[in-house]
């Protein structure tokens, strides 16, 4: 969905309007400098002609010391230009990259989770990393190499052209001529580069992965089968950073074949015209130095193309993360709750969810209602976790209403909205910080209140066991932690957050009794006065529920409390007997 074709004019503007004007003071400043820095190589080949006519044919004492002194001054004038010139570019194209570091960040933090779904973290860290840094590199590279190389281009020319105008049209014969192989070879860099970078984000894809999974790998024993794919990748990567070089390596060698043909035909007819004595030795070591020294700059120039080209890959890889817009936005008008937060009722009505075209919640209806437990029970797949997406409003239904006290959520403003609820589940994500600020998570509570809700969470218990207490990191995705632990810091945060409607998704996973017992409590604690809706696993909770709503591919099957469903004998039986007799 992310790689559309856009033109390079469109790149350019939005990188020049949004990033690079901006800089503007320093490149006009780092120009002129560069400008100074290539004018020296038209000014050296200048000073050859003097040189040779004054100084070695002519004999003149007295224009030794004036030469020497006017070459010095261009190489020194050229030293300093060319050194603060560099420095500044560097400052403009790290700040750039910087900024549209930053916005792409914040762009991204706004997407849908969707977007997140169908782009790998691996892609968009090398999106933010490497297609900023290789989008930069036009200013670094080009840019300075357009404003030097074409000054040095011109004053060289103008050089040979004020030497003799044959010469220098004899010279430069070969360029059109050359002119399609390199534009061909441009598509070439395009096209190689390209793949270089979707290579190089498989990479990161593939390490990403690894790192993430790497007990899943090591417990099925793929560690082989992992390296290997990683090997292909890598050498996909390798195969496509060569192409792309080869490409790039073309432009320069094209020049090399545009300065044979003209140095060939210079040398076969203006050597002539020395030993005929029409024109001076000063003359022509002048042109010859002009010419030899334009194809340096003509030839980086033909280089900057491929750059060019690569960058531009870089640059419409994040234009398009920045043309994705989320769909899940607050409204224009947001509307408040009609009634207080804690007296609200959670309401499905008629709900349609689906993931492309598969259907999850087909027409799903239930109310949970204010200051009560809900348990959603129902075979895994039936849609539970999706209730919850729905409300939180991850993912917005197709159609239906799904209202909190009468006002759909759509209709509110989404931080609102999402500062209603807390939700613990069964793969609570812990960051890889403190357990202090994955408890706070930004929030300002006091120490009191941080420690009131540690104790009725039971972190406390664990947390003074641990040499750092509470500043221990709790590791990548937590864990340095256990189940266990990591939804009692989850529980933890949830207090603190103290919000009335509480989601909750109990842990299948296998918690010992002990800590599933502490966890219990903690959770009954956590939903004391609030409204509850919990996907559960457990015997107890279902029975302490209020309601029971049962749920069965997208549909609300059947509700009521645990003994009037048993006494139907439905799916609920069917569930039950299954799932939470063994509890006893
Ligand atoms: P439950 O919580 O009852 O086990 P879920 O609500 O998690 O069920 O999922 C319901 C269905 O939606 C499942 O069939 C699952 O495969 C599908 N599903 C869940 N998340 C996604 C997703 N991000 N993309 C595509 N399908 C999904």
């Amino acid at each position: 969905m992310i790689e559309t074709r856009h033109p390079a004019k469109t790149l350019i503007v939005w990188y020049w309007r949004g990033y690079v004007r901006r800089q503007l003071p320093l490149i006009i400043l780092a120009s002129v400098l560069m400008a100074a820095e290539g004018g020296a190589l038209g000014a050296l080949s200048y000073m050859v002609r003097p040189m040779f006519d004054d100084i070695f044919v002519a004999g003149d004492r007295a224009a030794v010391m004036w030469i020497a002194l006017v070459v010095f001054g261009i190489f020194i004038g050229r030293a300093v230009a060319g050194f603060s010139q560099r420095v500044l570019m560097t400052v403009v194209a790290r700040r750039v990259s910087a900024q549209l570091q930053r916005n792409l960040v914040h762009h991204m933090l706004k997407l849908d989770s969707g977007f997140f779904q169908a782009n790998s973290p691996g892609k968009l860290i090398e999106r933010v990393r490497g297609d900023t840094t290789a989008a930069a590199g036009i200013l670094s590279n080009t840019f300075s190499a357009v404003g030097r190389d074409l000054v040095a281009l011109v004053s060289l020319l103008g050089v040979a052209l004020s030497v003799d105008v044959v010469w220098t049209l004899i010279a430069i014969a070969g360029a059109p001529v050359l002119y399609l192989p390199i534009r061909l070879l441009q598509n070439l860099v395009r096209k190689a580069s390209r793949n270089a970078r979707e290579a190089a984000a498989r990479i990161a894809t593939r390490l990403d992965e690894i790192f993430h999974g790497i007990n899943t790998i090591k417990l099925n024993a793929t560690d082989e089968y992992e390296a290997e794919r990683f090997d292909r990748e890598v050498e996909n990567y390798v195969r496509a950073e060569v192409r792309t070089t080869a490409a790039q390596a073309g432009i320069p060698a094209m020049m090399d074949i545009i300065a044979a043909i003209g140095f060939f035909g210079v040398l076969a007819y203006g050597g002539l015209q020395i030993i005929d004595g029409e024109k001076t030795l000063g003359e022509f070591m002048s042109f010859f130095a002009a010419i030899a020294l334009v194809f340096e700059p003509l030839r980086r120039l033909g280089q900057i193309s491929g750059t060019w080209q690569t960058a531009l890959v870089s640059l419409e890889r994040l234009y398009t993360v920045f043309q994705q817009r989320p769909s899940i936005t607050s409204p224009a008008r947001p509307r408040p709750l009609a009634v207080p937060a804690r007296e609200a009722d959670l309401v499905f009505d008629d709900v349609h969810f689906a993931y492309g075209d598969q259907p999850v919640l087909r027409g799903a209806s239930f109310r949970a209602e204010a200051g009560r437990t809900t348990a959603l029970v129902g075979p895994s797949g039936a849609g539970k976790s999706t209730v919850f997406n729905i409300l939180t409003r991850l993912v917005d239904p197709q159609s239906g209403r799904v209202s909190i006290g009468g006002t759909e959520v759509r209709e509110m403003a989404l931080e609102e909205l999402r500062a209603l609820f807390s939700v613990v589940s069964q793969d609570t994500q812990l960051f890889d910080e403190t357990i202090r600020d994955n408890t706070l998570l930004g929030t300002e509570a006091s120490e009191d209140a941080l420690r009131a809700a540690l104790d009725a969470a039971h972190v406390s218990d664990f947390v003074s066991r641990l040499p750092q207490g509470l500043d221990t990191p709790a590791g990548p995705r937590g864990s340095g932690l256990s189940g266990g632990q990591r939804q009692r810091v989850a529980i933890a945060r949830a207090l603190l957050r103290d919000t009335p409607i509480l989601l909750l998704d109990e842990a299948t996973s296998a918690l010992d009794a002990r800590s599933e017992a502490i966890v219990q409590e903690a959770l009954e604690r956590l939903s004391e006065g609030r409204t509850t809706l919990v996907i559960a696993h457990r015997l107890s909770t279902v029975r302490n529920a209020d309601k029971i709503v049962v749920m069965d591919a997208g549909r609300v099957v059947d509700e009521g409390t645990h003994e009037e469903l048993l006494a139907r004998d439905g799916i609920y039986a069917g569930l039950y007997r299954l799932q939470f007799a063994s509890e006893g």
